[in-house]
């Protein structure tokens, strides 16, 4: 995974879209939502030139920002370097224990998937206002933990009493 490095920007030259992305090997729509979140661009021109004293500056304030943990309902998106909310406000909780999981969505602007370690406990918290599928997975986990010669037992017992 390359980084989004401010120090390949060379300060006095202009970039296009293509060739900042290409540049720091992040993909087009990065770019894109870089110029909608306040990336300065001459846009006299066609195509959409970007000087690359802005592109530098914009990038090294985009690391502060990005040192900044996560608000509820938003997972870090690798490609983009920065906290999203996922497309459409939905993630699913995919378990990796029955303790603690990963929340997955879609980044809006690169359309990767992005994740957030979050222990169950904290899923609601951490989820905020974001729509969370829960797979049925999770239960078979709690079902399995039960031991099943009770549940036969069980069964067997009320077998008797009805007859
Ligand atoms: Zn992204």
């Amino acid at each position: 995974m390359r980084r989004a490095n401010p120090r390949r920007v060379k300060i006095h030259r202009s970039y296009t879209v293509d060739e900042v992305a290409r540049l720091l090997g992040v993909h087009k729509n990065t770019v894109r939502a870089w110029i909608k979140s306040g990336l300065q661009t001459s846009d006299a021109r066609r195509p959409t030139l970007i000087l690359g004293r802005h592109l530098s500056s914009f990038l090294h304030d985009r690391r502060k920002r990005s040192r900044q943990p996560c608000r509820p309902g938003q997972m870090y998106c690798v490609r983009c370097r920065a906290p999203k909310y996922p497309s459409g406000k939905i993630a699913d909780y995919v378990p990796l224990s029955p303790s603690f999981g990963n929340l997955r969505g879609i980044c809006p602007d690169c359309e990767s998937f992005i994740h957030r370690r979050v222990s169950r406990k904290d899923l609601a918290a951490v989820a905020g206002n974001l729509e969370v599928s829960i797979p049925q997975a999770e239960e078979h986990i709690r079902d399995s933990a039960a031991p099943s010669e009770n549940r036969d037992f069980t069964m067997e017992a009320h077998t008797h009493e009805d007859a």
